[in-house]
């Protein structure tokens, strides 16, 4: 986890989440963000020289502090508000979160190296590869595999959901969760998300300047609503869809 899994500052957050997730919900929250960041730092090395192509929009590489806010911003703020109040929708609310941003986590990194051409989720048109908001089949695929381990290792480590029937709602309400979180995720990249424009390398990108260092121009969506921005909004829709069900 040590080499370039993530920057410095995205390490330094890194240690303030994992720290009051430990302080305020113990092994079983922490296994639990274990469960969500150990196969997105595996997946994110898995075909890194295609991904290295991508980085102009925005995607791969370290980790910094905002992708780690996003991921586990309101993670950590559901854990936090657990270990005061020991209300147990808190805890499903921590798992949906991590549930969302392992669903959404394992479907960039699966549906950018997929064969297949991504398509928008709302028209099914062909959009660039790694693009905000795009759809693939495997990566579809691997978005509900994220959410269905997650929510299995919810179901087997939350105190809250005990085995028999409490387990499988658990199972259900998380997996449901992440698959939840994931698709606001895409149909917000889809519409209000920002997308940019680099007129130097004439290709459509999601950060200001671009990689090669040109000012780029906002073609679509929300100035400011950045896909950390996004992520954030979809790990809260995973939190608000698990705590319905704890
Ligand atoms: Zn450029």
């Amino acid at each position: 986890m040590r080499a370039h899994a993530l920057t410095r500052s995205g390490g330094w957050a890194a240690l303030i989440v994992g720290t009051v997730t430990y302080a305020a919900g113990g092994i079983p929250f922490t296994l639990l963000l274990l469960a969500f960041f150990v196969p997105s730092v595996a997946l994110s090395r898995i075909g890194r020289a295609k991904k290295r192509a991508l980085v102009d929009i925005g995607k791969g590489g370290p980790r910094d502090a905002l992708q780690v806010v996003a991921n586990g911003g309101i993670a950590s703020a559901c854990a936090l508000a657990f270990g005061l109040t020991h209300d147990v929708r808190l805890a499903w609310a921590f798992a949906g979160a991590y549930a969302a941003a392992t669903a959404d986590t394992w479907a960039t990194e699966i549906g950018t190296l997929a064969r297949g051409r991504p398509r928008s989720i709302f028209n099914l048109r062909p959009v660039a590869t790694g693009m905000s908001g795009a759809i693939t089949g495997a990566g579809t695929a691997a978005e509900v595999a994220g959410a269905v381990w997650l929510a299995l290792i919810a179901a087997a480590c939350l105190p809250a959901a005990a085995a028999g029937p409490a387990g499988m709602r658990a199972l259900a309400g998380i997996a449901l969760a992440g698959i939840a979180g994931a698709t606001a995720d895409s149909l917000l990249g889809a519409s209000v998300q920002e997308l940019r424009y680099c007129p130097a390398c004439e290709r459509p990108c999601e950060t200001d300047p671009h990689q090669c260092g040109s000012a780029t121009r906002l073609v679509r969506g929300l100035r400011g609503l950045t896909n950390d921005a996004v992520n954030l909004l979809a790990t809260a829709a995973g939190a608000l869809v698990g705590s319905a069900f704890g």
